[in-house]
């Protein structure tokens, strides 16, 4: 928890200043059509800022200004080592902004002070460090071929990488997509999510103060239909790196096949199941990692433990100690008040959104041991109060829809069989975990379950070497780890005749 006071955080939110312009080839600029849209704060409904709203004119300018960069070879062909310190450079001013990076993702999508000074912005600064060290670690390789030949493979940048990102972690998804993209010598173009669109502006601004040429990292805010859309048709763009929900992930893929081919790496939802074996080692750890891995963040992360398979001999103590644990855990506030543990939803589409979710799941007869109306105090903001249905089967919506908000459900099962059958029962294959003394079942439930990421005895663990991506409908690409710098950068074959 953040150990400064709301009245600390409020004083910032009170006299802040963000940048609203696009930052094009090293400068804040504001849209050329002059345009400009609301950012709302989720919290209370005012208007945080107006912003600059760019559309398709605004993201040729941003792709021709990285292409310059690119081709000038001011970052793409700059020695390992000075790309080094820069990113370095960078990373300690994201640390030493950690305040206002904070502030910012708080006012714009409702996430609590204590998550995003504590954890989201020293992870979005560890990311940069993280990427920077790998620079001078990226080797080619000489085959084994014939005598009269050498052939090696060498690897080189992209190009221009266009990165689109989603709102739930504004700040720590812009580094996870534009940092690896800019240690392999890439210029980037980053269009962040309309619900989040300021964080990203200081990011750009401190990767110029760190040294960083200008045009090597620009920022196009806008709407993702006019400004995203122009990205990913750009004929100059040799890759998309996105994150964000499957429908937009796959028109993706069709705006790739529709322009240039480009590369696209796609990280999209989830509706991750957590089975909970009757063995497990303690039931009172293992429930506030359940209730944590579905409550954090509102539930807005794409990882979430939403789907709750229980064993049915555990069924009944692991409600009861679900609902008293989420009770003491999470309460809905003001997201500046360090003490609150959940905020609002990030905008009242969402919030309507999960509000049917929830609507449906009684409409279909399930229990819903947990869950209230909203103080009338909090009815200004997008607030949704922790929920919990019982009684739900693996067919119905609110089990097979990602409903991106703080709603579990739980669904019992006989044998880990069953449970495997049932954790993959579905379009997507992000996360799982697995609670059972015995790792025998537990590895080879690991190994059976479609999703790229498995977690055994914990949840939502894990450091930078973990690669973070899905299988099946949660997309294709795999975020941290050393493998996402390699996956912005294409391998080249030099075969030399020495006959
Ligand atoms: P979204 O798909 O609505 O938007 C994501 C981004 O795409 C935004 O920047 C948006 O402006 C842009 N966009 C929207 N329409 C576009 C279009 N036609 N062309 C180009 N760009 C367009 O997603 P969201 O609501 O911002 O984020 C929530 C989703 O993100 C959830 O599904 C969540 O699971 C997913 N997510 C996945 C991961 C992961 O690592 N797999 C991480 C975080 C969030």
């Amino acid at each position: 928890m953040t150990d400064k006071t709301t009245a600390y955080w409020t004083h910032l939110a009170d006299n802040l200043q963000a940048e609203t312009r696009l930052f094009i080839d090293g400068q804040f600029c504001n849209a050329i059509n002059g345009a400009t849209f609301e950012t709302i704060n989720p919290a209370n409904g005012n208007i945080i800022a107006e912003v600059a709203s760019g559309d398709e004119a605004d993201i040729n300018k941003a792709v021709a200004s990285a292409k310059a960069a690119f081709k000038s070879g001011v970052w793409s062909t700059m020695a390992p080592r000075d790309r080094m310190d820069i990113m370095e450079r960078f990373a300690s001013l994201v640390d030493q902004h950690n305040d206002a990076f904070a502030l910012l993702d708080s006012l714009d999508m409702g996430k609590t002070i204590s998550e995003t000074s504590t954890i989201d912005i020293p992870f979005a600064a560890h990311t940069i460090k993280y990427f920077a060290e790998t620079i001078d670690k990226i080797e080619g390789k000489v085959t084994n071929t014939e005598h009269s030949a050498l052939h090696y493979v060498r690897r080189q940048a992209l190009g221009v990488v266009g990165c689109i990102t989603p709102w739930n972690y504004p700040t720590m998804m812009a580094c996870w997509k534009t940092a690896p993209a800019l240690a392999a010598g890439n210029s980037v173009v980053l269009k962040p999510a309309e619900q989040s669109p300021l964080s990203a502006l200081l990011l750009a601004k401190l990767f110029v103060e760190a040294g960083g040429p200008p045009g090597v990292f620009n920022v196009v805010n806008g709407p993702g239909e006019i400004a995203g859309k122009a990205l990913a048709l750009h004929h100059d763009v040799a890759k998309i790196a996105f994150t964000g929900s499957n429908e937009v992930g796959k028109l993706m893929m069709i705006y790739a096949g529709q322009s240039n081919m480009k590369q696209v790496a796609a990280e999209t939802g989830g509706k991750s199941p957590h089975i909970f074996m009757p063995d497990l080692a303690c039931m009172d750890t293992a429930v506030e990692y359940a209730v944590n891995a579905i409550y954090a963040n509102q539930g807005e992360v794409c990882s979430a433990g939403s789907r709750l398979l229980v064993h049915q001999d555990i069924h009944d103590e692991f409600v009861e100690k679900f609902v008293s644990r989420a009770k003491q855990s999470y309460c809905i506030g003001n997201p500046l008040d360090p003490a609150t543990t959940m905020g609002p939803l990030v905008d009242k589409k969402q919030q309507q959104r999960v509000q049917a979710y929830i609507s449906a799941g009684l409409a279909l007869g399930c229990n819903m041991p947990l869950g209230n109306a909203v103080p009338e105090s909090l009815s200004a903001g997008n607030y949704v109060q922790p929920t919990l249905f019982t009684g739900v089967t693996n067919d119905m919506t609110i089990a097979r829809e990602e409903i991106f908000g703080p709603v579990a459900c739980i669904i019992p099962f006989a044998t880990a069989s069953e449970a495997v059958e049932l954790a993959n029962d579905t379009d997507y294959g992000l996360a799982a975990g697995i609670w059972s003394a015995d790792l025998n079942t537990a590895n080879i439930m690991a190994r059976d379950i479609d999703a790229g990421i498995v977690w055994v005895n914990c949840y939502d663990h894990g450091d930078m070497t973990q690669p973070w991506g899905g299988f099946k409908q949660s997309g294709h690409g795999r975020d941290k780890c050393f493998d996402s710098v390699l996956q912005n950068m294409q391998s080249k074959s030099v075969w030399l005749n020495l006959a």
